[in-house]
């Protein structure tokens, strides 16, 4: 079971307040040695805890202007498609799908008043009549994105399969397969992954296991 301990906690906590945090500051914070502080973090890169370590940039010092706020009301049959269009505009900042009466939310980077109106008129132009209603609003003033508040005892990781895509947080089975280290909710799981690894890679199926997963998802539609 993959298991955040109150050690894994601080060391997050650090992380979150600094990415940069040496190796050798980390273990004297929490008396470990480097390699296994070093164990540690790649556990969390490898189960998909950590996605990537990144910067915070002022946008404002690079982008004119104010950002804003979508709520969308999108015919619900277009909602996928409608939201990976939009998603793909450089003003995106970050989009939800929500449920209630508007059925996606947009923020969007600062930008200037022409970027605001040419975006809203592509948003209303989208094909098929899928925009049924749009509300905007100019956001006055944004706070830093604040990062989560991780709880204060031992948690469970929650680890989707990667066979069959479901979350969970029991027994976790764990083997390395086609160059990556995967995870499976139960061995016929992991047995059904590897034997389409082994069609993969014998030339039977010309899509990767994890790819094909997500191409039966789309057929389904
Ligand atoms: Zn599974």
């Amino acid at each position: 079971m993959h298991k955040l301990d109150k050690t894994d906690l601080r060391i997050l906590s650090t992380l979150l307040e600094d990415a940069r945090t040496s190796y050798a500051a980390l273990a004297r914070e929490t008396n470990l040695t480097i390699p296994s502080i070093k164990t540690r973090i790649q556990k969390y890169i490898d189960t998909g805890l950590i996605e990537k370590f990144t910067i915070i940039l002022d946008e404002h010092m690079i982008m004119k202007g104010t950002s804003m706020t979508f709520l969308l009301k999108v015919k619900p049959s277009d909602l996928d498609k409608i939201s990976k269009d939009i998603y793909d505009s450089p003003y995106i900042a970050n989009l939800t799908i929500t449920s209630g009466h508007y059925n996606l939310l947009i923020v969007t980077h600062p930008m200037s008043d022409k970027d605001k109106l040419e975006f809203i008129k592509a948003v209303n132009t989208l094909p098929g009549d899928s925009i049924i209603e749009l509300v905007s609003s100019i956001n006055l003033e944004t706070f830093m994105c604040k990062p989560i508040e991780l709880p204060k005892s031992p948690v469970n990781l929650l680890i989707r399969c990667d066979y069959c895509h479901r979350e969970f947080s029991g027994e976790v089975f764990s083997k390395a397969v086609l160059g990556r280290k995967r995870y499976f909710c139960s061995p016929i799981c992991q047995e059904k992954y590897e034997e389409r690894a082994k069609k993969y890679i014998r030339g039977e199926l010309f899509r990767h296991p994890d790819e094909e997963k997500a191409a039966e998802k789309e057929a389904k539609k």
